[in-house]
């Protein structure tokens, strides 16, 4: 079982675990591409995800984990997994 989430942050598709769970029980992970700690920098709700985000957006979205990250890497190819 290998499954990946989508964080529902930056539209990274690799979490291990669902950001949100059950009864809306937070993972604690911590996103490798935006770096928002579901449960911790916010909770489950849009207003949260996307402040977060216009912020990551304005500092240069930087990634949390940088070996994470894929050559030829385009943010905004990634927010496009969000508008589905
Ligand atoms: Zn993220």
């Amino acid at each position: 079982m290998n499954k990946k989430y989508l964080c529902p942050v930056c539209g990274f598709h690799g979490l291990k675990e669902p950001p949100y769970g059950h009864g809306n029980e937070p993972s604690y992970e911590v996103c490798p591409c935006c770096g928002f700690e579901f449960g911790f920098d916010g909770g489950n709700t849009e207003e949260y995800f996307s402040k977060f985000r216009q912020r990551w957006i304005e500092e240069g979205t930087q990634w949390f984990i940088l070996k994470s990250k894929p050559k030829n890497w385009d943010y905004k190819k990634q927010l496009r997994n969000l508008k589905k």
